[in-house]
């Protein structure tokens, strides 16, 4: 291997640029050249490829965002265009390929690999924790600790005016940041897609916790949910608890953004080091993850099948501690 492509694809995730630089920054420590590979699979087709240097990985590494840009490309999924995704890594030489990205990117990669046999490696980057093959995903510390900050505000105005807040966070079908803030910022309840909470036992709840004289109450929801996002569910329980002042804040993009956290930057420099070192070892087809904090090199068609279930003790531990 000579020259490795890096790009990062789908949604962006905090941590991306961190990865990258890692990537680049092994790349170069093993003398092999590096290439940028701007807007994800959709740069692939249209030969938006430059070579980097030194100084296009500096100060990048506490930034949120990916400075190599991302996109979500329909191109890539059609056979035409993974050609000309291919005939553009020949032109410029890149013989391995670092893909940065939740499971669609992962995907995508394990499609490529197959119909052109490119040696390539997958970083888990995306916030929503969701893929098998690691126990953390590049950007999921970050958007849990930018949802907690954000639910402690909330929780402020909750209590001075006896307010019942229903608070989304993002996830797609995972429920791992909502089960994460619920327990991090006391929930009331935390309603995520992998457990079914019916109606009446939230609003049992809620009534129990107005007996209680809790002083406020929040209830996070996951987007994604069988039950309908925030919106619906504040909709559904307002009948219910007509002495209470309901209100519904959805998170949003605001979980996206942001500097990285201190386990992020860590978790993807680690990675980023490994999938340089992984591709020079001749592993390819394959996702570097964290499992018990050691890095493990899981064949991308485990990490992305097998959807990562949350974890029973932590669901088990948030409705203790919301009782
Ligand atoms: P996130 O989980 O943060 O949304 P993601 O990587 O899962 O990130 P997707 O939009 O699902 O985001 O996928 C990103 C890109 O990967 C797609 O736009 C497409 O170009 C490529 N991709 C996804 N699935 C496939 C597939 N089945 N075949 C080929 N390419 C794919």
């Amino acid at each position: 291997i000579k020259r490795i492509g890096v790009l990062t694809s789908g949604g962006d995730a905090p941590g991306m640029n961190a990865a990258i630089r890692a990537v680049v920054r092994a790349g170069f420590y093993y003398n092999l050249e590096m290439y940028g590979i701007y807007r994800g699979y959709e740069g692939m087709i249209q030969d938006d490829i430059k070579k980097l240097e030194s100084k296009n990985i500096a100060h990048v590494l506490e930034r949120g965002g990916t400075f190599l840009k991302s996109a979500r490309s329909s191109e890539f999924r059609t056979p035409e265009g993974r050609k000309k995704a291919y005939n553009n890594l020949v032109k410029h030489g890149i013989d391995a390929l670092v893909i940065i990205g939740g499971d669609g990117s992962l995907t995508g990669a394990h499609l490529f690999y197959n119909e052109f046999g490119i040696p390539s490696i997958g970083l888990p980057g995306t916030i929503d924790n969701d893929l098998a093959g690691t126990d953390l995903t590049i950007g999921f510390d970050t958007a849990c600790n930018t949802a907690i900050e954000a639910i402690d505000k909330i929780r402020d105005t909750a209590t001075s005016h006896d307010r019942l807040f229903f608070v989304e966070v993002m996830g797609r079908d995972a429920g791992f940041i909502a089960i994460n803030a619920g327990i991090g910022s006391a929930a009331a309840a935390t309603l995520i897609p992998e457990k079914k909470m019916p109606i009446e036992r939230l609003v049992e709840r809620l009534k129990a916790r107005t007996k209680a004289m809790k002083s406020s109450n929040i209830v996070i929801v996951a987007e994604g949910g069988k039950s309908g996002g925030a919106v619906e569910i504040a909709e559904k329980i307002k009948k219910e608890l007509p002495y209470y002042d309901i209100k519904v804040t959805i998170l949003g993009h605001l979980q996206r953004g942001g500097a990285p956290s201190s386990l992020d930057r860590v978790l993807a420099s680690k990675l980023g080091v490994f999938a340089v070192e992984g591709l020079m070892q001749g592993k390819y087809d394959v996702m570097a993850g964290i499992i018990n904090n050691k890095v493990v090199f899981t064949p991308i068609s485990k990490a992305i099948v097998g959807h990562k279930e949350v974890d029973e003790d932590d669901f088990r531990i948030a409705k203790i501690l919301s009782t």
